[in-house]
């Protein structure tokens, strides 16, 4: 069996090195127990985002703006991230971050519940290359009918956080009760990114487990 916390140190040692602004909100982040992207999570993240150079990306949980200036360092100056956030705690983290550190105005940052936000960006005629699900686990499920309007056909979704730290494999009874109504919604959630006709979907164990979904047709 393999040691995974030295399995990590090792990757650690082999990633690049990351602007100090990036390093300093990662610290500031777990301090602070704001939860952000895991890095084998980031890896990925940027692997797709270098390779696919999305020209229009979305962010469903902006936090305090890790993910969207992360995304925003591996993108080209060219591209436009668009996250929601909801909850003002970390929204003003978010505005002076993204203030402070998004230099070349590629990051906007909506305020407000993602259910409200995606239904009007849809209604706007909002669409997305790259869109990516890190919100409240429970809501993934409700969210993706206007996730799929907003995903330009080739586009990639991904959503992280999908294996609930193990216990999305568990039977429903050895969840503990207060897990058990995302549980049960990631379960459903799982299903339909891969029984869905209109992606193809990779579920991987990264980090907390992540999904990979391509749209293949409108
Ligand atoms: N993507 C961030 C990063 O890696 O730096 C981390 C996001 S954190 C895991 C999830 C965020 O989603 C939280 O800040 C939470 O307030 C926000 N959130 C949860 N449900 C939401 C909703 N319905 N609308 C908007 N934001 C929501």
């Amino acid at each position: 069996m393999m040691d995974e916390q030295r399995v990590e140190v090792y990757f650690d040692s082999l990633r690049p090195d990351y602007p100090e602004y990036l390093n300093a909100l990662e610290k500031e982040a777990l301090r602070t127990e704001v939860p952000i992207i895991r890095r084998a999570t980031r890896d990925v993240l940027r692997y797709l985002l270098k390779t696919k150079k999305p020209a229009r990306v979305l962010e469903v949980g902006t936090a305090i703006g890790y993910s969207a200036l992360f995304m925003r360092h591996c993108l080209p100056e060219t591209s436009k991230i668009t996250t929601i956030e909801k909850v003002e705690m970390r929204l003003v983290e978010a505005r002076k971050n993204l203030e402070r550190y998004d230099k070349t105005g590629q990051i906007e940052l909506i305020e407000g519940d993602a259910v409200d936000v995606l239904q009007q960006l849809c209604e706007d005629g909002k669409t997305y290359d790259f869109i990516f699900m890190d919100a409240a686990k429970g809501q993934y499920i409700h969210f993706l009918p206007d996730v799929m309007r907003l995903l330009k056909v080739g586009g990639i979704l991904i959503s992280d956080n999908v294996l609930q730290d193990g216990d999305i494999i568990e039977s429903h009874y050895a969840v503990e009760r207060r897990n058990r109504t995302i549980y049960k919604r990631m379960r459903e959630y799982l299903y339909e990114l891969k029984h869905n006709e209109h992606l193809m979907t990779s579920i991987v164990p990264i980090g907390d487990g992540a999904t990979l979904s391509v749209k293949i047709k409108e």
